[in-house]
């Protein structure tokens, strides 16, 4: 094998595969599963199991795993092998259809926010047929959900697939009362873009803060940046692009549709673009491509860096979510056509994302919350904490002319009405670009910009398409019940537009009028993960999922823990990782630096009693009134870390904590330390420096 289009897919059992290996009937009766989400009996499992296992065999695997995706964010699996001991002392290989529907990992030590204490003692996992099986290392993988014995979703793509039936509902409900009845199923599309960093391997392993917290938490500025932005689309240095390439194949094996590749604005900062796919299988793709990523980059001696901001002075990295919804039909609902129906439709779908942004914006921002997209939310690079729409002004003043019941584009001289009038043909490519919006609209979907390189995709996509939903049910509701059609329509995107045009900014985010205005609005300004999460206990947002059967409020209670403590437990590796560095490496190196100027300078003063010590009497006072200044500093960070041990506080309270006393302690243990790292000989510098991670892969 070796063209694109053979390899592609190569390792999925695929539909193709499917249609090749199973009996005819039981190819039918799992798409009837994987279609309409049939209950898949028993007989037909065993079929299905057999055939996957005797492909996986012949392509070379001996294990299997259910792969799934727990609330750590990262994808977990266990693998068992097809071995099955006969009476005569040999193995058969098998695998069975109960072993390939349902999975029991020992899942104690997940993150569960005591949902399994307070019901089973362990979770299951479930096969999620929509998404393939494939191969990786050796193990047949399965996609799967993962849930306790009362059924509270464990993981992060049971609530996704739940999010995706709810718009699948309400925009059916809508498309039926508009009058189509042709579509069967609607699905939201995404195509996440995804950043990265690769440095070299050699120095990534010197540097603890990198292998304990994935990021630097010391490090002078180099000489030089990102500031002649000579590195974004530059040409492709060969390790790197060796890299892309065996990682496009990889990918490609996979099924995941690896698309664009290049350099980013960062030094050592890379993006890698897949073309869109239903969202569940995105999600599983984009866990696969981070996954990937790291494996392959070791490969090559580097390292890949999915922290969002591991280098403090250049950009961070994040994940641009394009996402739209689509008919069975074909057809982008986001996507404004030429007739004045598919006009209509597309303002339609157009209001209810606005609504569901605005009126949902506290559950977006705190879907892309954590620690380390802290660093880039509202630093000037990435977009701002502030959630808000980016339209152009095409299609802003298109609504304008609809709110103030003006025509638009047109000679004639009457009130414009949705469906009943052409609307002046939308330019296709109705936006310009605009970097600082943190959701903006692209023509024909939506890029929601503020997620962090190294979230799941599945938390923002769930509060979208649930946030979506709602809108939609509350449009379906007014237009099945009205008698005068048109007027039902118009007033409805007439009233969304009045009511939520709020959230629509085209300006420029980086701005700091922007922060006024953003407040004049009343939007909300939620700085850091502690500020956003308790709004995702608020009545009306639990209100929300419950009703449309996403999470129920235990569910929420529990997420709602565990990202508190993943949020503590972060900034206390940290501050551990720090003082570590501190103690036994930096200052040991600054004091032994002195020592090896005092040398000097007694050495000089010997050989020549008058000569100029003036750099070595300067250098030594300098570094030693430093030294000073960072071992109190980190005295100080101790004490904060203390003081939180015989402190009795919530979760909450304790997440504040550390956002407030112990990350500033952090931030000022680094500013003396690096300043010393600047008038330190290179040499006594413990760890590689910036500019050696940065520019050192060549
Ligand atoms: P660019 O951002 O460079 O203009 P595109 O607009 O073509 O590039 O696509 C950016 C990303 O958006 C790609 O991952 C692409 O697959 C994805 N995308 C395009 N159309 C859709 C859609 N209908 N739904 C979801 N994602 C989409
Ligand atoms: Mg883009």
């Amino acid at each position: 094998m070796n063209t694109i289009t053979e390899v592609f897919g190569s390792n999925v059992f695929s539909d193709a595969v499917m249609r090749e290996r199973l009996p005819k009937e039981t190819y039918k009766q799992l798409q009837r599963t994987i279609k309409d989400g049939r209950h898949l009996d028993n007989a037909v499992a065993n079929v299905v199991a057999n055939a996957m296992k005797d492909w996986a065999i012949e392509k070379g695997a001996t294990h299997f795993t259910h792969w799934f995706q727990p609330m750590t964010g990262i994808t977990a699996e266990k693998h068992d092998s097809f071995i099955t001991p006969t009476d005569d002392g040999r193995v058969i290989m098998e695998f069975s259809g109960k072993e390939l529907i349902r999975g029991e990992p020992d899942a104690s030590s997940f993150p569960s926010g005591g949902l399994r204490a307070t019901f089973e003692a362990r979770g299951y996992t479930a096969w999620d047929p929509t998404s393939y099986a494939f191969i990786k290392e050796r193990t047949l993988c399965i996609p799967t959900a993962f849930c306790s014995y009362g059924g509270e979703a464990l993981d992060k793509k049971t609530p996704l697939l739940r999010s995706m039936e709810a718009i699948n509902r309400q925009a059916l409900r809508v498309l039926k009362a508009m009058g189509d009845e042709s579509v069967k199923t609607v699905k939201t599309t995404v195509g996440p873009e995804q950043e990265y960093f690769l440095i070299s391997r050699e120095m990534f392993d010197k540097r603890p803060d990198l292998v304990y917290s994935g990021r630097t938490l010391f490090g002078a500025k180099p000489p030089k940046g990102q500031e002649l932005s000579d590195h974004y689309f530059g040409t492709i240095k060969s390790k790197v692009a060796e890299f892309m390439a065996d990682l496009n194949s990889e990918l490609w094996k996979l099924g995941v549709l690896a698309k664009t590749e290049h350099n980013e604005v960062a030094p050592a900062q890379h993006e890698l673009a897949p073309i869109f796919t239903t969202t569940n299988i995105a999600a599983d793709h984009n866990q696969l491509t981070m996954e990937l990523m790291q494996r392959i980059a070791k490969r090559h001696g580097l390292v890949c860096l999915l922290h969002e901001k591991p280098f403090a002075g250049v950009n961070g990295s994040g994940k641009h979510n394009n996402w739209s919804i689509s008919t069975n039909t074909g057809e982008n609902l986001l996507d404004p056509g030429d007739t004045p129906y598919e006009n209509a439709r597309f303002l339609l779908f157009l209001c209810a994302v606005i609504k569901a942004v605005d009126e949902y914006q506290d559950l977006l921002r705190l879907s892309v919350a954590s620690a380390g997209n802290d660093h880039r939310l509202g630093a000037n690079e990435a977009p701002p904490a502030i959630i808000s729409i980016f339209l152009g002004t095409e299609l802003t003043e298109i609504l304008d002319a609809i709110e103030k019941g003006e025509q638009y584009g047109s000679k004639e001289k009457e009130i414009w009405k949705v469906g009943v009038h052409t609307l002046a043909r939308f330019p296709k490519d109705v936006t310009d670009r605009n970097r600082t919006s943190p959701f903006a609209f692209t023509g024909n979907k939506f890029e929601f910009r503020m997620l962090g390189s190294n979230d799941s995709i599945s938390g923002a996509n769930i509060v979208l398409n649930t946030a979506v939903a709602e809108s939609l049910r509350q449009f379906a509701d007014v237009l099945e019940s009205t008698d005068d059609f048109s007027s039902a329509l118009h007033d409805l995107i007439q009233n969304t537009i009045k009511e939520h045009k709020r959230i629509i900014f085209n300006g420029n985010g980086y701005d700091d009028m922007w922060v006024t205005e953003a407040e004049k609005r009343g939007l909300l300004n939620l700085k850091t993960t502690p500020d956003c999460l308790p709004y995702f206990i608020k009545e009306k947002n639990i209100k929300l999922f419950e009703l449309h059967k996403v999470f129920t409020k235990t569910e929420i209670l529990a997420r709602y823990e565990i990202l508190l403590d993943n949020y503590s437990k972060t900034l206390h590796i940290e501050a551990m990782t720090m003082l570590d560095m501190a103690n036994k490496d930096l200052l040991p190196a600054y004091s032994d630096y002195t020592k090896q100027l005092s040398d000097a300078l007694i050495a000089k003063k010997n050989a020549v009693p008058s000569a100029d010590c003036t750099f070595e009497e300067e250098r030594i006072s300098k570094i030693s009134e430093l030294c000073g200044r960072m071992y109190q500093k980190t005295k100080a960070l101790e004490e904060t870390l203390i003081k939180l041990v015989h402190m009795d506080c919530d979760e909450l309270e304790k997440a504040k904590y550390y956002q407030t006393k112990v990350f500033s302690a952090m931030n000022e243990l680094r500013i003396a330390a690096d300043e010393i790292e600047s008038i330190t000989d290179r040499k006594a510098y413990p760890y590689p420096n910036y500019g050696d991670l940065l520019f050192g892969v060549r």
